[in-house]
Formats: structure tokens, sequence, C-alpha cells
């Protein structure tokens, strides 16, 4: 394949520096030239924008495929959701969304029917599902644990359960097996389940080491969903990678973060998109509504936090649904998470790295070149209209979006 020119007003590399009258050369799947136009490469196909981003990263998406929270929906055979969630990779591509890690769904699966070109989406770097003790977040507590584990073996996407030192090192060795790329686990209550209120610490420290010390030995990360402040301490002292939520980090935490080099998905859209809209109440069940609420409480207080402290931060949504059954939260709206950072007092500047450069870099020693407009990177480019920088939301609406190209093809 012969080369690609893109010539812009400006290009915005992902680590915080941009270029003006900038060119970017890409041949087949990566970028061979980023620099000024007088510079750059001569090329026979060029092409002219306004502004060029790195394509984004949501280090925190879910391919479930389901439409509603009650357990019908659950029920429904498992091909029928994984059927559905070609729409959703679609349309976060069609977002700008190139890459994704995708911390429980059916990302496995999808990720190698995107590579066979079966369907359109992102590069997926899946976890497989979640990791859960009974009565965790991962489980299904007002079922019988006899129901609950057929299940949860015959749906690809019901989050297996471990106990024990032993139980969690088999499903890390399974999930690795199965080519999982992150490991997720619980290590508190969540907010869309039923009984375990976020704030409380699940799985030991004991089961915790074990967890993320056999994920190192192959050299792969860890994404711990965690709420409350003792789970997030013992979390990190783990060595996780990256702390998922976090809505009550203290300032002490945040620190220990930057110690260990950790990293912050806040997820603010889910919170935002699910729990504060006036049909939340009627769409969710009972105890996510409630969970919800106190968590918007506290969360954007955390973030600004967080922010002024200066933990690293990665953009991630948390979609937990399929198609257009929520008018402000489905896939294709992935972006609404960087308007959130910089209300949660990010610079624009700064939330586009948080959904550039930091997304692979939560995926630890496997963080694959990608996410930044340098040479020797993926092809990944968003091409726009307008500046981002002069207005976060200017990626929201999808007519500002002159093409998306991931891995050096156009769509
Ligand atoms: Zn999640």
């Amino acid at each position: 394949m012969s080369t690609v020119r893109i010539d812009c007003e400006l290009a915005i590399i992902g680590n915080g520096d941009s270029i003006k009258d900038a060119s970017i050369v890409y041949e087949n799947s990566k970028i061979i030239y980023a620099g000024e136009q007088e510079h750059s490469p001569e090329s026979a196909n060029v092409i002219q924008t306004k502004v060029v981003t790195p394509g984004f990263w949501d280090s925190h998406d879910h391919y479930f495929g389901l439409r509603k929270f009650e357990y019908e929906e659950r029920f429904i055979d498992p091909k029928i959701k994984f059927m559905r969630c070609a729409w959703d990779t679609k349309e976060t591509l069609l977002a700008g969304v190139t890459s994704v890690r995708e911390v429980g769904g059916f990302g496995l699966l999808l990720k190698q029917s995107i590579q066979e070109g079966t369907i359109t989406g992102p590069r997926i770097y899946a976890a497989g599902s979640m990791i859960s003790m009974t009565g965790g977040h991962g489980d299904s507590h007002s079922l019988p644990a006899e129901v609950f584990q057929h299940f949860s073996e015959k749906d690809l996407i019901a989050n297996p359960i471990a106990d024990g030192v032993a139980d969690c090192l088999k499903l890390v060795r399974t999930h690795i097996r199965s080519g999982a790329e992150v490991i997720k686990y619980a290590a508190s209550g969540g907010v869309m389940s039923e009984i375990d209120p976020p704030q409380y610490q699940q799985y030991s420290s004991e089961e915790q080491h074990a967890i993320v010390g056999e994920a190192a030995r192959s050299e792969v990360s860890v994404a711990a969903h965690c709420y409350g402040e003792i789970g997030i301490k013992t979390a990190l002292e783990s060595g996780v990678k990256t702390i998922e939520h976090g809505t009550y980090l203290t300032e002490d935490l945040c620190d220990l973060m930057i110690e260990k080099d950790a990293i912050l998905v806040p997820t603010v859209y889910t919170y935002k998109g699910l729990f504060d809209t006036p049909e939340a109440k009627d769409n969710l069940p009972e105890y996510g509504y409630t969970k919800g609420q106190l968590i918007l409480k506290t969360h954007m207080t955390m973030l600004k936090m967080a922010v002024k402290r200066g933990v690293k931060i990665a953009m991630g949504t948390d979609i937990i649904v399929t198609g257009e059954y929520h008018p402000i939260y489905k896939h294709g709206d992935n972006l609404r998470e960087l308007s959130y950072l910089v209300e949660g007092g990010m610079t624009p500047m700064a939330a586009i790295i948080s959904g550039t450069q930091n997304g692979p870099l939560t995926l630890g020693k496997r963080a694959p070149k990608s996410g930044l407009l340098q040479t020797g990177y993926d092809a990944d480019i968003v091409l726009l209209h307008k500046n981002p920088l002069d207005d976060i939301a200017v990626l929201i609406n999808r007519e500002n979006i002159q093409s998306v190209i991931k891995q050096g093809i156009t769509y």
C-alpha cells in the first residue's frame, strides 16, 4: 500500500504537545511521520482537514448486549446478545474511539469478529468476564446459588465466582488462556448489584495479591472495580494497575496511587447517563437507583480532588447497555466522558491526554504503541472540522468528525 498524508492546521499529539500546520503520514497500519508540513515526506494521497487527534481509548467499556436490567433480559440467549453488540462496536468506532479496554462482556469474541472483518468496531483489549467472590459485585444475589452457577457456566458474559486463593489463581489462568489482555476483579461492592454496599471491601488481601501476582507473571495488568476506601487501599497494595470508579478515594489514597503509578478510571458518564436523569427511577431496579444516587453525591467531588492532586486518569465510560434504548446513555456517545473530566477540573488538553496517551498505559507492560500521533504508533487518527481545545464538546457532535482512521483504514 502507498502512503497517505493528512495535512492539517493543528495536530494534537496526545501527550500535551500540538503542532501547527502539521502533516501525519501513515503506511499500512502505522504512522511513519508526524511533524511540520514543510518537512513532511511527499505522498500521492493527501487529505486536508482542520484538526487531528489520535484515535481515542475508552479504557472502561462493556459489550454486554443488554437492553435493560431485568433478569429476563439477562436470560436471553447469549447469541442474541452477542449480535446486538455489533451496533455498539460500530457506533463506538464512528464516534472516534479506535481502542476499547473491555472490562467484562463479549469483548474477546468481538475482538476476533472485528479483526476478521465480519463486523466493524474498535481494536478491543478484553478482560473476558469480571472475577467476583460469592455474594460479591459479580454475583446475582436474589437467584439461588445453583441457578446462578448454572447460568454463569452457560452465559459467556456472566461473572464467574472464585473464592480462596486456589480458585482465584485458576480463574486468572483460565482468562489468560482465553486471550484476556487485562484481568478485572471486584475489590468492593457495586452499584448495579443487589445487596453489596459499594463501600465494603470484597476479596481479602491474600486473594487480591494472588490475582494480581498471577496476572503479573504473564505481564497482564489488573483492573480493580473499587469504590470504598479500604478496598482501594488493599487493591493498590496488591499492585493493581487501575482503580475503576474510585468514588471514596481520599487524599492519602491519591498520593498512594501516584506513588504506585496507578491510574484512575472514574467512569463519570455512567453515573450521569444512567442515574442522573428524570427516567432513572423508572428504568432502574430500586437497589441500583438508590446506590447510584449515593455515588452521584460524592463522585464529582472525588474527581476534582484527584485531578487537583495529580492522579493519572484514563477516560472510561462504563456503558453497560446496548443500542439506543437510553437516549443519553449509549455507545457512540463515549467521548461525552471528556466533557465530564473537564467539569472535574481538567483542561481540554488534559482530558484529551486521558483519552489518548493514558489509555494504553492501563494495559501496563502490554501497552501497545497507540494513543499518540508519533512515528511507529498505530495509524489511529480522528479528523475534525473543529478544534476540541476551544471546546471539548466538539467531540460529542458527530457532524464535527470528518473521518476516523483505525490502523490505516478509513471509516
Ligand atoms: Zn464497568
